[in-house]
């Protein structure tokens, strides 16, 4: 019996497909749909930058455009297979830190039924009835979401007064169901971008109104992902990844047609799909933002103009740096969500240069959500066959034709 065919007796058996058609991906996803990587060079994109600018000339012709790379987003993800599933979150949350003007709580959140999101919330030690949250999903380095990067922007974000979500890529850290790169990766990092946003907005103490997002690098591609497709993220800062010529080295930022589905397009225009909300482009000298400042940030912001919101989009250009989200990046994020969340970001010591010394970085083990004493859920789905067998999904791998 075929691989493919044992996936649907067993799917037909256990009843566990959510509601789709079976989608044999390597069937239905293939290599010419794809733009991976390095897909034009700095050249050719600056030419595709100019043919896309010839397909709108007033607001109209922008938003008719801006409809169809929205809903070609979500064909290439193929959304349609994911569960109707509102709330029923089941947070556990524990181990709840009370530091130097924040405090640290580990959490996990369902997703799906059977597939878990695990992270870490900061949050203010004095907070308001009504605060900013800001989701923070992270790029490409082992355990990211443990690092000190992460623990510093998230606590002082937690310092300013707002609610800050830290989650792991699926595949990293405590998200270990599936590995990273595998074929629905960047379907499955959207949607639980998606959920975090929406759990956010389910606790009481978080303003709807203000809802922020960010990350670097693939946390980059998270961010201008779920700010293009869905308005309730206010305020963008999608860092050091909003290219013109480069569209993600990974399979979970361009392992899906979400390019060419509906219109060729590219991730400038996914970010500019946040227009008119507040986004900040941080780039830098020695990746593919290198050119940000004369490519990218025009095209951006002729998109802005159209509504009258010039003064929304930012490019802070740090041509000396490199592709990380480091200090002086985080502190542009600080003035920047500060001054469009209505944060009063002095907290973070804004008179001598923003001053992250507050923050106590915890070892990795003290942040994880699930130990000897919170034992992960009896119901998760294990391996990358049976995440995608629920949600309807089939990879007939050359491998298992043997
Ligand atoms: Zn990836």
């Amino acid at each position: 019996m075929s691989r493919k065919n044992l996936l649907t007796l067993l799917i037909t058996i256990t009843g566990s497909v959510c509601g789709s058609e079976m989608l044999i991906l390597n069937e239905a996803i293939t290599d010419g749909m794809l733009c991976r990587g390095h897909h034009w060079t700095p050249d050719e994109a600056n030419l595709k930058m100019k043919e896309f600018a010839a397909t709108w000339n007033n607001k109209a012709s922008w938003e008719k455009r801006k409809a169809k790379i929205r809903q070609g987003i979500l064909d290439g993800l193929h959304w349609d297979h994911m569960p109707k599933i509102e709330g029923d979150f089941e947070p556990i949350i524990n181990s709840r830190r009370e530091m130097d003007g924040y405090a640290v709580e580990n959490i996990a959140i369902k997703s799906f039924p059977g597939f878990y999101i695990t992270g870490n919330l900061y949050t203010p030690v004095n907070p308001k009835d009504k605060n900013p949250a800001i989701l923070n999903p992270h790029g490409h380095m082992p355990n990211k979401r443990l690092t000190h990067y992460m623990q510093l922007r998230c606590a002082s974000f937690a310092r300013m007064g707002a609610i800050a979500f830290a989650y792991d890529m699926v595949g990293h850290g405590e998200s270990k169901q599936i590995n990273h790169r595998m074929p629905i990766a960047a379907l499955l990092q959207t949607w639980n971008s998606k959920r975090v946003l929406e759990y956010l907005l389910s606790r009481p103490d978080v303003d709807p109104k203000r809802i922020g997002m960010t990350g670097g690098s693939g946390g980059g591609t998270q961010t201008f992902m779920l700010t293009a497709i869905d308005d309730r993220i206010t305020v963008s800062a999608p860092t050091v990844q909003v290219s013109a010529h480069f569209f993600g080295g990974c399979i979970c930022e361009s392992g899906m047609p979400i390019h060419t589905s509906r219109v060729q397009t590219n991730n400038v225009e996914f970010a500019a799909l946040a227009a008119p909300r507040p986004l900040l482009m941080t780039s830098n000298g020695a990746d593919w933002t290198r050119n940000t400042p004369r490519i990218e940030y025009p095209y951006v912001q002729s998109v802005y103009a159209l509504y009258d919101a010039e003064h929304k989009v930012e490019n802070v250009h740090l041509a000396t740096e490199g592709h990380d989200y480091g200090f002086s990046k985080r502190a542009i994020s600080y003035g920047f969500f500060g001054h469009h969340l209505g944060l009063p970001y002095k907290r973070v010591g804004y008179d001598e240069g923003f001053d992250e010394t507050s923050v106590t970085v915890l070892e990795p083990a003290e942040l994880y959500v699930f130990n000897k004493d919170q034992p992960r859920p009896t119901d998760e789905l294990v391996g990358d066959d049976a995440v995608m067998a629920y949600l309807g999904f089939i990879y007939d791998s050359p491998s298992s034709k043997k």
